[in-house]
């Protein structure tokens, strides 16, 4: 699989081709502001490597853990100590749309439980 697939929204945004609320990029991940928050605080972190979901990034371990390691502190950064939930959707039946892995770091409300 190459780095990066052309006809991929989120590819673009880390290319810088199409706008985005970035918090934060560097090496090997990407934040940015989800553009139809579930919470007061909904950042999505994501490689920049293109795979299809946040199981896949398993291949690439030092990716992996920087995608998590980045959700952890945008969820310091955010104020969200109290709590917060980090959700991977993976497959269309789980309600993933965009097929580039990314993790959702929601907070700053409570969230319920089992999730819908
Ligand atoms: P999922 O449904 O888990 O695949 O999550 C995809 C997320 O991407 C959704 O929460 C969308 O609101 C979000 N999203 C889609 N397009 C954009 C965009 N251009 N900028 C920021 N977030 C986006
Ligand atoms: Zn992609």
């Amino acid at each position: 699989m190459p780095y990066t697939s052309e006809d991929c929204l989120f590819c673009k945004i880390v290319a810088g081709t199409v706008p985005a609320d970035v918090v934060h990029r560097d090496e090997h991940v990407v934040a940015f502001r989800d553009i139809n928050p579930q919470a007061p605080t909904h950042v999505l972190v994501i490689p920049r490597r293109h795979v299809e979901n946040l199981g896949a990034l398993a291949e690439y371990p030092e990716e992996l853990a920087d995608v998590v390691a980045l959700g952890a502190s945008v969820a310091e950064e955010a104020g969200l100590e109290a709590g917060f939930r980090m959700v991977a959707n993976a497959g269309e039946l789980a309600g993933q749309t965009v097929f580039h892995a990314h993790l959702h770091v929601l907070g700053g409300r409570r969230m319920a439980w089992p999730p819908g």
